[in-house]
């Protein structure tokens, strides 16, 4: 009887859901990816989805990755990074409050590689991790895939952390970190120093590790972006994690950083070095410029998101229950008066108008009730879709 290779090869056995590792067959599919099966492929839809600037990376940055090239600059760097480029983070992170030496800083393959080793260091088994929800969509299975609880703590109605929440489920789970985003994906909400003088108090009362990504601290509108380390007592508890795929638009490029204290540091380098090696020496040469000249493209970026931000809130407001967003480049509406759950409003959206947004149940249970929009489109395409959201509302 007729049997193929692949058959023979397996033994004749089926392959097998079973031989995906228990810890990630756990794993719930991103509920972001899930959505944008349905649109791939299709140009009549405008994409409110994805959370990436529109902008190309800005030209002098792509200048000197050329320039490099030509000089045949491809190998790998030290694990860490390259030299010049660690300094001039340390030098670039007074802006936002911190003191830190070039030692302190790992150059990672961004900040999505900075988050996962960043919990494989400092996680034993079973260790819980606090998460404030709604929240980007790595923190909670990356926890997971080390062993660690990932406890999530509701942020509703204001999306604004509670220092009575986080000491009430601190005292309960006794956890070993938690992990904070600000401005924040996907609500755009970010926090005020007291917020975060809040945050370390329990931080140090609770003796937890504060992970903090502050990817989106370019684009801090409302008011100026604070690194939690900066404050009294946080730098020798905070791993900070910041990149370049936001501010200066180089998400394709993969390339971020983390500045730890040197325990923790030495710990990440370690996955680091043997699961990455080094960080891409282009992006690294890249982003390189990106600090020591880039600001006037990134002000002309920011320029833009406020512009977009504005008019956006100004349109839906007419029919949705809509907050100012702080910073980063998305709008968290609710869609409660519409009567239908996250996931139908976002469906209905897509087939009924061709606009696609993310249900906010995607970012934890307590986004329910909300979609994500990214305003990282050009004005056309913007108003469109706004109008868009406006009548299919009105039309509910
Ligand atoms: N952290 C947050 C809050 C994000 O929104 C994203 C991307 O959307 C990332 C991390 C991943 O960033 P990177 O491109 O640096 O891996």
């Amino acid at each position: 009887m007729f049997c193929s290779s692949a058959t023979r090869r397996t033994g004749g056995s089926q392959l097998s859901h079973e031989r995906v590792s228990r810890r990630v067959q756990g794993l719930k599919p991103s509920g972001i990816r899930r959505f944008f099966e349905l649109i791939i492929g299709r140009d009549d839809v405008i994409s409110l989805g994805v959370g990436e600037p529109d902008f190309a990376v800005p030209w002098r940055i792509r200048e000197e990755i050329i320039y490099a090239l030509e000089k045949g600059m491809t190998s790998y760097t030290s694990n860490f990074g390259l030299k010049e480029l660690r300094e001039a983070i340390s030098e670039y992170y007074r802006k936002f409050g911190v003191e830190c030496d070039a030692k302190n800083v790992l150059v990672t393959t961004g900040v999505s590689e900075g988050v996962d080793i960043a919990l494989r260091a400092i996680l034993n088994e079973g260790d819980g991790v606090l998460i404030p929800e709604p929240c980007y969509v790595s923190y909670s299975p990356l926890t997971s895939l080390t062993g660690g609880e990932a406890v999530a703590i509701p942020t509703t109605p204001n999306f604004r952390p509670s220092y009575e929440l986080i000491n009430e489920y601190a005292r309960l789970t006794k956890p070993r970190a938690i992990v904070i985003n600000y401005p924040n994906n996907p609500t755009g909400v970010s926090y005020s120093k007291k917020e975060l003088e809040e945050i370390a108090d329990a931080a140090i009362e609770h003796d937890m590790i504060v992970i903090s990504d502050e990817i989106y601290a370019e684009l801090s509108y409302t008011f100026k972006h604070i690194s939690i380390a900066s404050l009294n007592g946080m730098q020798e508890r905070t791993i900070i994690l910041n990149g370049f795929s936001k501010a200066f638009a180089m998400t394709g490029l993969r390339i971020g950083y983390a500045i730890a204290p040197a325990d923790i540091l030495e710990g990440m380098l370690k996955i680091h070095q043997y699961c990455m090696l080094c960080a891409p020496v282009t992006a690294q040469i890249g982003a390189l410029e990106a600090l020591r000249n880039g600001e006037d493209e990134l002000e002309k970026m920011r320029a833009e998101y406020i512009r977009r931000r504005n008019f956006f809130v100004k349109r839906i407001r007419k029919v949705l229950d809509i907050k100012m967003p702080d910073g980063a480049f998305y709008a968290f509406p609710s869609i409660k008066s519409a009567g239908l759950s996250s996931e139908e409003f976002a469906e209905r959206l897509l087939f009924e108008k061709n606009v696609a947004v993310v249900p906010g149940n995607a970012f934890g249970e307590c986004g329910e009730g909300y979609i994500r929009c990214a305003y990282a489109v050009d004005m056309e395409k913007l108003r469109d879709a706004a109008d868009r959201i406006v009548e299919f509302v009105e039309g509910l």
